[in-house]
């Protein structure tokens, strides 16, 4: 069936494999994010069988119960990213070892769950250096010093450590010198409370180039990897990392029509599917190639064509149009077209329910 998402789980391993290299020699522990994938349950086993491996992360509680047995008899860790809802705290306790946090009122609803289920759910403490996603304000220290505080008063919540997550909303790129403020304010609780931390985490695939600059401040001792993983990005300046492969994921689609058709419209312009005024260049008489795959399935603006002669023109929620008046390959309705994907065609082609999944081993 098409439209179909090709999963190469040899090029997964591969780049699993490069990332832990690099890993390995920024002396941080590795924590592999499973979101951009929507936890594949086969990518989920190969993350679980590498002994490189500390932390299996997704920002989804759904996801993670959908792994965490497979994760847990292999001795990782099961983490939530994205900071726990009032309403899903049972599931939390459940379902994640560990999960990010940055509200009080939260982490006391942890703690009356974990006291039910008979467990110590451990947290860490997100500080937000600027970026201006989650945690606590860099700039505001007394409250992060009032939270940890608190969380040690709590008998069954374990601090397991504290992070930052950069490159999100704001787009702020980790370098030596904010990563240094996360290191100085973990070595500030650790002396105030007398408490070792154990996790300091340095953010996700935008802090992994510093290790080979070698401007990783130390006491950094985890990194949380999903695109790096997964494309073989460093998000940080969009550079291909050593060892990776861009092309484990490739979308497939057929095409349905071919026609042979002028490039302007005709008539008068108004707006399209999503209510956008397009704009049309005049290249004469093209052959136009339409797929089915569409916006449902993907996002048009993160898929490149594997044949550099193939251009995209555009689409709506179920039709994507191509240009293939240049190309050397004679295309054919029902023909294959594959496209190599960026992180955002990456996450809606593994969400979406229409697109079919096949895995190369
Ligand atoms: C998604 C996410 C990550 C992983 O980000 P990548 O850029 O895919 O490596 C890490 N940390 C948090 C908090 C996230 O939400």
């Amino acid at each position: 069936m098409y439209p179909k998402l090709v999963i190469d789980l040899n090029k997964l391993q591969q780049n699993l494999d490069a990332v832990a290299d690099i890993t390995e020699r920024g002396g941080c522990s590795l924590m592999i994010v499973t979101k951009g994938l929507c936890a594949d349950p086969e990518m989920a086993k190969l993350v679980a069988a590498s002994p490189r491996v500390s932390y299996m992360a997704d920002s989804r509680v759904q996801n993670l119960a959908s792994y965490c047995d497979i994760a847990r008899e292999a001795g990782k860790k099961t983490l939530l990213l994205r900071i726990p809802m009032h309403d899903e705290v049972a599931d939390v306790i459940k379902y994640a070892d560990v999960s990010f946090n940055s509200e009080l009122s939260t982490i006391r609803l942890l703690n009356e769950e974990a006291a039910k289920a008979g467990k110590v759910h451990d947290i860490v403490l997100m500080i937000d250096l600027g970026d201006l996603r989650e945690g606590i304000f860099f700039q505001r220290e007394e409250l992060i010093w009032d939270a940890v505080e608190e969380i040690l008063t709590l008998e069954n919540i374990h601090l397991h450590g504290i992070a930052v997550n950069l490159t999100c909303y704001g787009a702020i790129i980790p370098k030596n010198d904010n990563l240094s403020q996360l290191v100085r304010i973990a070595g500030e609780i650790e002396k105030r409370f007398d408490y070792k931390l154990e996790m300091v985490s340095g953010g996700n695939s935008s802090s992994i180039y510093l290790i080979d600059k070698g401007e990783l401040p130390e006491g950094i001792n985890n990194l949380r990897l999903g695109e790096a993983f997964l494309l073989g990005n460093d998000t940080a300046y969009e550079t291909d990392l050593p060892g990776t492969t861009g092309d484990a994921m490739v979308l497939q689609a057929q095409i349905v029509e071919l026609k042979e058709k002028p490039s302007l419209p005709i008539g008068e312009v108004g707006v399209d599917a999503f209510g956008q005024k397009p704009y049309y260049e005049d290249r004469g008489i093209m052959k136009r190639a339409i797929i089915a795959v569409g916006k449902q399935d993907t996002d048009l603006d993160s898929m490149t064509p594997v044949d550099p002669q193939v251009e995209i023109m555009g689409g709506s929620s179920d039709h994507t149009i191509l240009d293939v008046t240049h190309c050397d390959k004679d295309y054919q309705v029902g023909d294959i077209v594959s496209f190599t994907l960026g992180y955002g065609g990456m996450l809606k082609t593994a969400t979406s329910p229409y697109v079919a999944k096949e895995y190369i081993k």
